[in-house]
């Protein structure tokens, strides 16, 4: 699946430290034959991503809509459909499906939202698209195309 990870506070603090657990989790899903890209509001993402060392696991950043997302998402130069998003903004969430993670504002070595994510994509593979984790946001219809998995 094409799994789009939003990048400040879903990922990134506001002081630009990198969330526990997203190398862990980038790592988990790849090797499972996702393929990983990082989408911002604020522009694209690639500094973060070097500065962090992640570039290995992500195939593009992109700019992210911030409202009406399905049709602004081919104008702003988004050449790739997600299959399902992960964010901390919950609009985008229930707009395209996904994964709604509290948002990470301050470093805290104690956070342990990454570690909620795989297992509810891996629920939602094994079961053909659906996962009972109340953090899941249905994905709209069609549904994404799990044989490229
Ligand atoms: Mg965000």
């Amino acid at each position: 699946m094409n799994i789009f990870f939003d990048c400040d506070y879903t990922i990134i603090a506001m002081n630009g430290g990198l969330r526990p657990g997203v190398r862990e989790l980038f790592q988990r899903l790849k090797d499972d034959g996702h393929t990983l890209y990082i989408w911002s509001g604020m522009g694209i993402s690639w500094h973060e991503v070097r500065k962090h060392g992640l570039e290995s696991y992500i195939t593009d950043c992109f700019h992210k809509p911030l409202f009406d997302y399905q049709r602004r998402m081919k104008g702003m130069g988004v050449t790739v459909v997600p299959d399902m998003v992960i964010d901390d903004y919950p609009d985008i969430v229930s707009a395209l499906g996904g994964v709604r993670v509290k948002a990470y504002l301050y470093e805290k070595d104690s956070d342990t939202e990454m570690e909620k994510i795989y297992p509810i994509i891996s629920a939602f593979v094994a079961r053909n698209g659906h996962s009972s984790d109340t953090s899941f946001f249905e994905i709209p219809q069609p549904l994404p195309n799990l044989d490229r998995v």
